[in-house]
């Protein structure tokens, strides 16, 4: 792709800032952090102070005062050696951040937002449920109003930063009758797990945020991939959430919660986009070097022309994505084409995935070689912020819709 057709010298200066960050810092704890599932705490604290963990939000609330394709090139650039840590930028800005950000009254923002774009805390969202995933309407959190107080009750299952984090936007019924119009979101808080690991950082947690009694993290899930990521149940038991964490207002919960899984489509395709670019940098530079029959393995078709539809489809998806992120940055409509772009990319991140392995050989499905990594962090991208079926459904409703005009 063109540099010039999406991007100015401030995106080029973000691209080598994040490209030096995820070699020097993120990639040589990548395997170790993956086998042994850490999460990436010293990262994550780097990360605060190069801004990367408030990209998008002004410098007023905190963040780095740059815009939506700086974002998508940073969870690119990071997800090109390390899937986990873009998922962290990804899940804390698109999915912690941007409601309260976006539907928060001034003085929630001026609250919370501070405290995550700066990376003081990391921030999370509970919307599935262990009986509501891609029919997240389908939800049983409760919140019943009582005395200027709402009391939740339910369960949030597989929450990025459900462990790890401190402030949640959480997602429960307000009125059983109306259906979708029903729902309502709330700002919750709650102490970091790692209480003793950040003390000592001196990030990942913030005294003045209220511990609201019966919010804790449950069960942490052991994972196929996205392993240095944290994922875990919440769990809300008579937990009494003042009014004014109410965020917009009652009963627009779930149109909120879709219009900000709209975006964070745009950056699962960006992630998944920095996997299939990474397999295919490790596949190419292992087919030049690597000698059978006398000769390179490039030089046999059987590898070269897997490496050109790799690259083919990569040429493709950057397009899909950034013109995505492009829409959505000009105000224009983007639903349909965040949809589209979601689901070829995660599609192509497993394919190309999958090759690079294959051209690996014996080497690529052993440990040694960050390639059976980046095929196992591939696949949940077909699952997370939508499934592929789901991506395909709202791809169709926007065509039918504009075959019915
Ligand atoms: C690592 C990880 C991190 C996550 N992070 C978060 C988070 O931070 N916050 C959050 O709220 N959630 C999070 N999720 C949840 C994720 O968004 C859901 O797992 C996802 O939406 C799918 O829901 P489900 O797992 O219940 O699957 P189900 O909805 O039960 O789907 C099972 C299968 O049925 C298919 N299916 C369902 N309905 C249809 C249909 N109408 N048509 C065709 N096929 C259909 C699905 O595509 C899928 O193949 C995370 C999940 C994981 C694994």
């Amino acid at each position: 792709m063109d540099d010039a057709l999406y991007f100015a010298e401030q995106h080029l200066a973000v691209r080598e800032m994040v490209r030096e960050f995820a070699r020097d810092a993120v990639a040589p704890v990548a395997a170790r952090f993956d086998a042994d599932s850490i999460f990436p705490w010293e990262n994550v604290k780097r990360m605060g102070e190069l801004g990367l963990l408030g990209v998008p939000w002004p410098e007023e609330m905190g963040g780095a005062g740059f815009d939506l394709l700086s974002y998508m090139i940073t969870i690119e650039e990071l997800a090109k050696v390390d899937a986990s840590t873009g998922l962290t930028v990804s899940a804390h800005t698109t999915l912690g951040t941007s409601p309260i950000v976006r539907f928060g009254t001034q003085a929630q923002r001026e609250r919370y937002v501070p405290l995550l774009a700066s990376g003081k805390v990391l921030g999370g969202f509970g919307l599935t449920e262990p009986d509501a995933g891609s029919d997240a309407a389908g939800m049983r959190t409760r919140a019943v109003k009582k005395d200027g107080r709402y009391v939740l009750n339910g369960t949030k299952r597989f929450i990025t930063h459900g462990s790890v984090g401190e402030i949640f936007v959480v997602t429960a019924v307000t009125d059983a009758t109306q259906g979708t119009k029903g729902i309502s979101s709330f700002i919750m808080t709650k102490p970091t797990s790692d209480l003793e690991k950040v003390r000592e950082l001196g990030i990942g947690h913030e005294p003045s945020l209220p511990a609201m009694k019966g919010f804790r993290a449950g069960k942490k899930e052991d994972k196929l991939g996205w392993r240095a990521s944290d994922t875990a149940e919440l769990i809300l038991e008579d937990v009494e959430v003042p009014e004014e964490n109410l965020l917009g207002k009652e009963g627009h919960g779930f149109s909120n919660f879709m219009r900000a899984l709209d975006s964070g489509r745009i950056g699962i395709a960006a992630l998944s986009l920095g996997i299939a670019e990474g397999a295919f940098e490790q596949a190419a530079n292992y087919a030049a070097t690597r000698r059978q029959f006398g000769k390179p393995i490039a030089e046999f078709q059987g590898i070269s022309f897997q490496l050109s539809d790799m690259a083919t489809e990569i040429e493709a998806g950057k397009h899909l994505m950034f013109h995505a992120a492009w829409l959505a940055q000009h105000g224009k409509p983007f639903s349909k084409e965040a949809a589209m772009a979601k689901l070829f990319c995660s599609e192509l991140a497993m394919r190309a995935t999958t090759k690079a392995v294959q051209v690996f050989g014996g080497y690529g499905y052993t440990k040694d070689y960050p390639v059976e990594r980046m095929m196992r962090d591939a696949k949940i991208c077909e699952i997370g912020e939508g499934t592929s079926e789901i991506q395909r459904l709202v791809i169709a409703r926007h065509i039918l819709k504009e075959i019915g005009k």
